[in-house]
Parts: C-alpha cells; structure tokens; sequence
C-alpha cells in the first residue's frame, strides 16, 4: 500500500495536524483540494460513526488510498444529544452565530446541572479492500448561559469544558488541543494506525 494519506477535508487547518502526527512516520498527507475532480460526498447518515465512514470508504474506494474523516458535534444530554450530526445546520444554514443563539434559547433559564453536554469526534482510517478503523474522542462540559471567549468557532464559546473553568473559547488553540475531542480521536487513531495497516 503506498504512504500516501487523504484526509477528507479542505479544511487546511485539520490536515496540519495529521501531517505533524503523520510525516515522522515517512506518509505524506494530501486532502481533498488535491483531488478536485472527486464529488462531495453527502453526509447522510444519522450518527457521526456513519457519516465519517461513508466519506472514508467512498474516497478509499474511488482514489484506491488510505483516506481518514472524520465528523464531529456537540450532544447536549436534556436534548437527547441533538444537535448531534446536525450541529453545523441547527439554525438551518452553517451559520455559527445563529447555531448559538438557537442553543442558547433552548436551554432557556435551565440550570447547571441540566446543562451537560459532549463534544463527540468519530474518525474512520479506510483503505480499499480492508475493514475500516474506527477512534472515538470525547469532551465532557456544559453548556453557559452566556458566550464567553473569542477564539475557535462552532460552540466553543458556549462550551465549558470539565475540570477547567473555561470555554474552548477562552483557550488557545495549544491549551484546547489538551482536551479537544478531535485531539484525542486523532491520538487514538494513531495509536492503531500502523497496527491496523500491517493487518
Ligand atoms: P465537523 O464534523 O468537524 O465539520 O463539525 C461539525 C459541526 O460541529 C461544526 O460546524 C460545529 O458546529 C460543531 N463542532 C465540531 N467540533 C467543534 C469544536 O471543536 N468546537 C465548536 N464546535 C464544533
């Protein structure tokens, strides 16, 4: 199998990652702007497990790599975990802003402790002809009645993370990457990556 990575994203910024976890190990990292005639594979399945495998195995079986997705949301309990896969559309359009505010007004005037919430991060490794790999990563919080922090995007100024006192907003990239769900789905992935390859 070649050392070459897809990483189902255009997202620059989530592909930095594998390839500082990735390149020691002599693979080289591409995402999907360097395949720009594959077609968009629609996010249709109602858990992240379902929607990050479907984008990997049909990318796996179209390009013949390795590729890794993943998909990602915010589950709050008292909402059966809505908005779960739909995190990015909860307002109707991907709008983080409005995403927010419905959030918020949901929850209303709810206290702490019907506040609690997870980050869920689902990553698949495919590659043609072969049982997929699944990582979990998990981030427990609650979720603020008022925003707090300005960095990251989605929730993170609505999502205090256990044990810190502070937002994914109020963190630097550094300090939430300690915590994130992705980081620890990432960590995980690794951990089986070459185990999982060589089988
Ligand atoms: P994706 O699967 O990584 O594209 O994430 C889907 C949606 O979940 C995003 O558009 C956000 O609304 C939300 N989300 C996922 N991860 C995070 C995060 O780390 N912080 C804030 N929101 C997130």
């Amino acid at each position: 199998m070649s050392k070459t990575i897809i990483i189902a994203t255009k997202n620059v910024g989530k592909a930095k990652e594998f390839k500082k976890l990735f390149a020691k190990q002599g693979y080289t990292i591409k995402t999907l702007l360097d395949f720009p005639n594959l077609k968009e594979v629609e996010e249709t399945g109602i858990t992240f497990e379902e929607n990050a495998r479907l984008k990997a195995e049909t990318i796996a079986t179209e390009t013949g790599k390795i590729v890794i997705s993943d998909d990602s949301g915010l589950c709050v309990d008292t909402l059966m975990g809505e908005p779960g896969v739909r995190s990015a559309r909860y307002a109707g359009n991907h709008d983080d802003n409005l995403n927010n505010a419905r959030l918020l007004a949901v929850l209303g005037e709810l206290p702490d402790e019907s506040r609690k919430a997870h980050f869920n991060c689902t990553m698949i490794a495919a590659a043609p002809g072969k049982e997929s790999l699944v990582a979990v990563g998990i981030c427990d919080g609650e979720i603020v009645s008022v925003p707090r922090g300005t960095n990251g995007f989605g929730y993170d100024p609505l999502f205090e993370v256990d044990g810190t006192n502070k937002t994914f907003g109020e963190m630097s990239q550094e300090e939430k990457n300690k915590y994130s769900h992705r980081a620890k789905a990432t960590k995980a992935l690794f951990n089986h990556f070459d185990d999982w390859l060589s089988r």
